[in-house]
């Protein structure tokens, strides 16, 4: 077995417009409803509280949620 990261394929692809981390059977993005994603990205955030999360207001993020840190390359 080799383990290549490159070929890895996410269990999630992120939204991008708002970073939500959906599976990739999603058609829509929960949280926004934008059916652009991208396989694409880096990091993952965990919003528990986005009321009290100084990294949620940094990122934009206002609902709870699995959240992909960077997109692109
Ligand atoms: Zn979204």
């Amino acid at each position: 077995m080799l383990a290549v990261s490159r070929g890895y394929r996410k269990p999630f692809k992120a939204c991008t417009k708002c970073r939500l981390l959906v599976p990739h059977e999603a058609p829509t993005c929960p949280s926004c409803g934008s059916t652009t994603f991208t396989d694409v990205w880096s990091g993952v955030v965990i919003i528990v509280d986005p009321e009290k999360s100084k990294l949620a207001k940094m990122l934009g993020i206002e609902k709870p949620g699995r959240y992909a840190l960077k997109l692109g390359l």
